[in-house]
Parts: C-alpha cells; sequence; structure tokens
C-alpha cells in the first residue's frame, strides 16, 4: 500500500491527500488534506502531533486547522519552510493577494533557476485586503508545504514606509524589508530654478560635504563584461539635483537599515525603492543614492529605481524600447560597482518586452516583483466559471474605478472597455487580454475584495469558492503566466 493510500485509509469520508504534501519527520507523518466543503487540514500520525493542537480521530491520527500556531509548529520540524536567505538564481517575486496562489507559483518555478519570495505583500496592500502580515505568512507556509516545496523562499514585506510597519512583519518572520522612502524624495527637484535648486540644497544638513565629495568628481561604472563602461562627473547643478532630490529619502533608507537590524530575527535583506516617484531616476542620481547607502554602512540586496518610460501595472512596457536599454545598462553598471546588489523591477507583471534586457545586462543580478497578474488570473478563472459573479465584479469594478485609480500608475481607457453583458460567456476571460480591462481589475482589488452588505462580503467568498472548487485550473492558470514571466527571464 502506497503512503498515500495508507492516509486516506485514516481519513473520515470525503477527505483526499495532496500527495506533494506527504513528509516524515521523528517517526511523524504530516500530508496535506482536503475536506468536505474544500477546506484543508493537516493530518498528523505520530509523536509530533503533540505539538500541534486539533482533532484527535481514530487511528491515533490528528486533524489540524491551518493555522498560525501549527504553521510555526511545523516550520520547526521542517527548516525548508522557513524564510531563507535568497540563492545566487534572479530572485521573483510571487505576490498573493487571496492567499490561494502559492502552490500555482511553486509549479510555475519547479523546472527553473529562480529563487522565489512566495510571501510578498506591501503595506497597502495588506491593508486593502484586510490580511494583516501574519496571515500573509502563514497562508504562503502552507502553500509551501501542499506542494511539498524544499528548494527556499524569502519573505519580502514590500513599501515599508514607517518604522512601525517594519517592527510588524519583522515579529512574524519576513526577511526581506523593502523601504520606501518616497515620501522624502522630492520629485519637483528636476525642475526648479538655479535659485530655487541652490536654495533647497542648502537646506540639507550636510550640503558644504557633499558639495566637497562629489562637486566636479567623475565616477565609472561598469558591467562585469568588458565594453560597457558609464563614466560620469556630477557638475554642481547636478550634484544639487541628485543631492535635493534624494538626500533625505537615503537618511530615511539608512534609518529603515538599523530599524530592520534590531526587529528582524535573523539573518535579512534589504530593498530600498524609488519606483513609486514621478520623475525617472537617471543613473548619476543612482551612483548618488548608491554611494551614500554604502558610505552609511547599507547593506543592499536591491535597490528599485524609477525606471525610464512608463511602466503601468498590469500590463507591458510602454516607451522606447531604445532608451530603455541604454538606461537600464548605464543603471545595471551602478549596482555592479556601487555594492554589487540586484536591480528590482517593480509593478514587473507582463513586462514581457523589457525582459530580455534584464537577462542580457543584468544575469542573475535581477529581481521582479508581481503581485497583480496573480490576481487577474484568478479573476480569470471567476470569468471562466462563473460568469453572473465575473459580470458583477466587473460593473462594480467600474463604478468604483476613478476612486481607485488615484493611488496607481495606470492611464486606463474605459472606452476601450468592452461591455461584459454584450459578450457571451465564452468571450468573457479574453477580457484579460485587453490591457484596459486588466487595469480595471488591477486597481480596483482592494474594494472588490473588502466590499460588504450587511455584514457579508459581496464578491471575496464567491470568488474564494469559485477557486477552490475549480483549484487544479487555477494552479494551472497561474503556472502557465507565471511561468512565461520566468521563461523570459531566465
Ligand atoms: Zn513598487
Amino acid at each position: 500500500m502506497s503512503k498515500l493510500e495508507y492516509i486516506e485509509k485514516r481519513l473520515p469520508e470525503g477527505f483526499s491527500v495532496y500527495e506533494e504534501s506527504i513528509k516524515e519527520s521523528g517517526g511523524t507523518t504530516y500530508a496535506l488534506t482536503r475536506g468536505p466543503g474544500n477546506s484543508k487540514k493537516l493530518y498528523v500520525k505520530g509523536p509530533g502531533a503533540e505539538s500541534l493542537s486539533g482533532e484527535k480521530k481514530t487511528n491515533e491520527a490528528k486533524l489540524c486547522p491551518l493555522i498560525w500556531d501549527n504553521a510555526k509548529a511545523l516550520m520547526k520540524e521542517f527548516s525548508w519552510l522557513n524564510p531563507a536567505l535568497p540563492s545566487s538564481d534572479p530572485s521573483f517575486g510571487f505576490g498573493d493577494r487571496l492567499g490561494l496562489a502559492t502552490p500555482g507559483h511553486v509549479r510555475s518555478i519547479r523546472e527553473k533557476e529562480v529563487f522565489p519570495m512566495f510571501a510578498q505583500q506591501s503595506i497597502r496592500e495588506m491593508e486593502r485586503t484586510g490580511r494583516p502580515p501574519g496571515e500573509v505568512m502563514n497562508t504562503a507556509v502552507w502553500g509551501v508545504f501542499e506542494e511539498g516545496y524544499e528548494g527556499g523562499f524569502a519573505a519580502d514585506a514590500d513599501h515599508l514606509k514607517s518604522r512601525e510597519a517594519i517592527k510588524e512583519t519583522a515579529a512574524v518572520g519576513f526577511n526581506m524589508f523593502t523601504c520606501d522612502p518616497s515620501e522624502h524624495v522630492r520629485a519637483d527637484g528636476d525642475n526648479l530654478s538655479s535659485e530655487e535648486l541652490e536654495a533647497a540644497f542648502r537646506q540639507l544638513t550636510d550640503s558644504e560635504e557633499l558639495l566637497r565629495k562629489y562637486s566636479g568628481r567623475e565616477f565609472t561604472a561598469r558591467l562585469p563584461e568588458e565594453g560597457h563602461e558609464f563614466r560620469e562627473k556630477f557638475r554642481e547643478r547636478e550634484l544639487m539635483q541628485a543631492a535635493v532630490k534624494y538626500y533625505r529619502a537615503v537618511k530615511f533608507a539608512a534609518d529603515a537599515y538599523d530599524w530592520v537590524s534590531k526587529y528582524a530575527d535573523g539573518e535579512f535583506v534589504f530593498e530600498v525603492s524609488v519606483d513609486e516617484t514621478e520623475t525617472p531616476t537617471t543613473p548619476l542620481e543612482h551612483i548618488f543614492v548608491a554611494k551614500e547607502l554604502q558610505d552609511t554602512g547599507v547593506e543592499l540586496f536591491s535597490l528599485a529605481p524609477r525606471f525610464v518610460g512608463n511602466i503601468q501595472k498590469g500590463i507591458d512596457y510602454i516607451g522606447d524600447l531604445e532608451v530603455f536599454e541604454e538606461q537600464l545598462c548605464a543603471h545595471a553598471a551602478v549596482a555592479n560597482s556601487f555594492g554589487g546588489y540586484r536591480l528590482s523591477l517593480h509593478s514587473g507583471s507582463d513586462k514581457f518586452s523589457i525582459y530580455p534586457y534584464f537577462a542580457e545586462y543584468l544575469g542573475a543580478g535581477v529581481h521582479v516583483k508581481t503581485a497583480g497578474t496573480s490576481y487577474l488570473e484568478a479573476i480569470r478563472l471567476v470569468a471562466e466559471k462563473d460568469p453572473e459573479l465575473f459580470r458583477r465584479i466587473h460593473e462594480f469594478a467600474l463604478d468604483r474605478f476613478d476612486e481607485d485609480r488615484a493611488t496607481y500608475h495606470v492611464e486606463t481607457d474605459l472606452s476601450k472597455v468592452p461591455d461584459p453583458q454584450e459578450l457571451p460567456d465564452e468571450k468573457l476571460p479574453g477580457l484579460f487580454d485587453v490591457d484596459d480591462s486588466r487595469q480595471v481589475f488591477h486597481v480596483t482589488y482592494g474594494s472588490v475584495l473588502t466590499e460588504k452588505e450587511g455584514g457579508e462580503f459581496v464578491f471575496k467568498d464567491g470568488i474564494n469558492r469559485t477557486l477552490k472548487e475549480n483549484e487544479e485550473r487555477h494552479y494551472q492558470l497561474l503556472e502557465s503566466h507565471l511561468g512565461h514571466h520566468l521563461e523570459l527571464l531566465t
């Protein structure tokens, strides 16, 4: 009798076992099961069951709920369930707003040399979806267990803007911390008159020292291979511009790094992201930021500049590819020469036309973050399996769009969004191939997932039910869509 059959024989009626999840440790057998109503429970048989809470069944087995305390007990037993430091492979962040996508994400990297961040959620996403940091970690850990994935993953607390947020995410075991100092970036630094710029510069505490350190000095950045060298001098105006724009942000990032060092339990990696600012980061400004961080002792795993061009949520890159390539090459040289960290591409979903440049100039020195695209695959599945629910979500999303788009970078043309009421059911999943439709869903996820009426979720429960009832199909959609991302990057 196989282990699977052995366990299934001991389970109550209507339960099945996720075969990949069957593990042994210290004379105890563990397996993830799925029971009536698609609810998942951990099967445990053996002495290890003592440390988990759950219902005792006959045959000495226990069925345990997938709660955080049980996850923590399991993490003590299996080291690969704990967030780990990234390997030297390219890394990829898989945000999961619904908490049901990790097994599909695991499948997309199975055959690839990519290091995953499975728990990856920004504070904004946590607030919008009503999923606190502990729950984000919890669902990621159980997803990894379901697939029996022992290859290692990191957990990225994304877009952290306060000490409190760092403390809260560190407490539940996140081990990648992405500091977002954008509130301290002076985005209009590019458009000041000489007088205004000089006045703003003089207000910085270390302006004299910055002048000595940079003004008139030439800096060289190069890629590991010969031929790509980037050499540039800070003239006084350029230094002032870089400093006015980024100096306070650098100081905040250095503080954030100290807070992380204090609160993180064990080793961690640190990213600084200025991607959500209005004006692109020039390679010279990048040098300024990198050098200042380096000089204050901040060790970067990755840095997300605001890249040139139009990087919108959930759709491909818009802009001149030649200009992008040239700028990326310079940024890659800076990252290589000023600390040897990765360049991080945020809003990385579906940027198919620029991935090849990252692969070419950065090799393994790239980190990509995605989140919305997995949510879109989930809603695509709803369109496929429950057209009526999908049409209601669509109508609601359109109503919410103007308000919700405010905090996102999108330039959606609503006149290009087809009306699902006029489409036959079988055409509905195709809406996810229309950029403008994608963005309608992309920016409204928070409203869709939290809308309540009479104390009940209007859409969330239906979405979750559809995903759970069609679990294999959901995982397939994720595997294929994210797998396509990874093929272009590796
Ligand atoms: Zn970002």
